[in-house]
């Protein structure tokens, strides 16, 4: 993956991807779940995060109560003590990474808590959810992340001509 033109890319279509999700927003297509779900698989299928991880180099995912105490029984630390090393609370309250990259992620790109990662890593970039108007703000925002979300955006703009 090539993350510095995706960058470059994703920046340059940063205006009109925005007025798209603003338009979707104000007018969802009846079918939009359907939509996303059949374009998130045909993209996936072509998408290698191995050669990614940029979700995992440049944002965190919030950690739940249920995601403190998986983690740190992986890493044989106490849910205290791995709150103190690893995280801290953001401006919605939400326990999230204190840096980026992610600590927990190898130079290869493997994650080394892999089995025991948060709910968010498992879900992102929450392109097959049901009720993706909710999201629809956020999923924006992950065309700036994600190059999945990216393509997932241009087949959709060209699928419903707009
Ligand atoms: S989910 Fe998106 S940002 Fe994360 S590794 Fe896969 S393609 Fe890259
Ligand atoms: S816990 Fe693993 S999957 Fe989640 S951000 Fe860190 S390296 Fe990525």
């Amino acid at each position: 993956m090539d993350l510095p033109d995706f960058n470059k890319k994703t920046q340059r279509l940063k205006k009109e991807n925005q007025n798209f999700f603003r338009r979707l927003i104000n007018r969802p297509p009846k079918n939009l779940d359907e939509i996303f779900h059949s374009t998130h698989d045909e993209v996936f299928e072509n998408t290698d995060c191995l050669s990614c991880a940029n979700c995992c180099k440049t944002t965190s995912p919030i950690f739940y109560q249920r995601d403190i105490e998986r983690a740190s029984k992986a890493l044989k630390l106490k849910p205290g003590a791995f709150i103190e090393k690893y995280l801290r609370v953001d401006e919605e309250q939400d326990f999230v990474l204190q840096q980026a990259p992610c600590p927990f992620l190898n130079t290869d790109n493997y994650c080394s808590i892999y089995n025991e990662r948060p709910n968010a890593c498992r879900e992102y970039p929450h392109t097959n959810r049901k009720k993706m108007y909710q999201i629809l703000d956020l999923t924006f925002k992950n065309t700036l992340v994600c190059p999945a979300v990216l393509k997932i955006t241009e087949e959709i703009r060209k699928k419903l001509e707009v």
